[in-house]
């Protein structure tokens, strides 16, 4: 695996490496994300390979201007380009009516793609080199945690890719939010930093949920995902001699508090979840957080970490 610092010639590599239909690891604000060219239908299939990804799990496809926005959506509505200004660049995808020209490979063979515009500026910057939009789902394999240091990539998925770009940790730390707005009424597909009443707030109206039993969207609404090797047991408080994650002070050599505030929660929990990963027990406790709005992404993901059952 060839980690890079993510200089100015380094991105101009990647973004060659890209056209020419090669994969590149790329850091993001949310997670790294393992990047191809949108428009090159092989290229695509190759992240599917890498990730070990089913085909039917669409991707979503970064963009670095609003003007490759109507290069990718064939139709966008008020209400979603309201949410789009108000929050890109940043951790929130929007689905949208899709233009023919996009791979079946892309979307899964759906008729509305994706999109999200990054704010971290590597990943900006290589969407420009690469002069086209990037299908880039995070760059790890399927079910695996989300890598948000470029160390923490796997070398399974690293070594598919031509370079992992190192712009340094993800500042967010969880997924972008993902709403669909190609059906009737605008939905959330996947929570995120980006809060549900956030959203509402400049929408001025209510947003939907999707419920489990629908056709499945993508691989975020499976009920087991984003989730380390060892067991995820939630709990309502450690013991001195349980090794996990603490809201509040630890009270045990294994503990590591991430404190009570949710972004900085969400900004370091996966790097967390990695290192407890490694140190070889049987288990991993987590105190389960506050039942508040505020607290819906991390809730969201600490429960599919921790889904023992069925894969889906
Ligand atoms: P990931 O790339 O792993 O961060 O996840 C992609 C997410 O985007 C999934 O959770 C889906 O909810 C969503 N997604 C991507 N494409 C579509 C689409 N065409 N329709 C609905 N959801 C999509
Ligand atoms: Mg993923």
């Amino acid at each position: 695996m060839n980690i890079v610092p993510a200089t100015h010639e380094a991105i101009e590599q990647a973004g060659e490496a890209l056209r020419a239909g090669q994969l590149v690891v790329i850091p993001t604000e949310t997670v790294y994300g393992l990047a191809a060219d949108a428009t090159n239908a092989e290229a695509v299939r190759a992240v599917f390979t890498a990730k070990q990804r089913p085909a039917d799990n669409p991707l979503i496809v970064h963009i670095a201007d609003w003007g490759q926005l109507g290069d990718v959506a064939a139709k966008i509505p008020p209400v979603a380009l309201e949410l789009m200004e108000h929050f890109w660049p940043g951790p929130l995808t929007v689905v949208l009516p899709k233009l023919k020209w996009i791979p079946e490979e892309v979307t899964a063979g759906l008729d509305s793609v994706a999109v999200r515009m990054p704010t971290h500026p590597v990943a900006r910057e290589v969407i420009r080199a690469a002069g086209r939009p990037l299908a880039a789902p995070s760059a790890n394999r399927f079910m695996q945690l989300s890598p948000t240091r470029a160390d923490h990539v796997d070398p399974n998925i690293g070594d598919f890719a031509a370079m992992v770009l190192d712009g340094g940790p993800c500042e967010v730390g969880l997924e972008s939010t993902v709403v669909d707005f190609s059906g009737d009424r605008p939905k959330l597909l996947r929570p995120g930093v980006i809060s549900r009443q956030s959203m509402e707030l400049v929408m001025g109206s209510e947003l939907d949920t999707a419920v489990s039993d629908e056709p499945k969207k993508g691989p975020g609404m499976y009920r087991r995902h984003y989730a380390p090797r060892t067991p995820v047991r939630l709990v309502s408080k450690l013991g001195p001699e349980d090794v996990g994650i603490v809201l509040g002070n630890a009270t045990g050599p294994g503990q590591i508090s991430l404190g009570d505030d949710a972004d900085a929660y969400s900004a370091h929990l996966y790097e967390t979840l990695y290192d407890l990963d490694r140190k070889g027990v049987a288990e991993i406790l987590v105190e389960i957080p506050p039942q508040t709005p505020e607290w819906e992404a991390v809730q969201d993901r600490l429960r599919k970490a921790s889904h023992s059952g069925p894969e889906d």
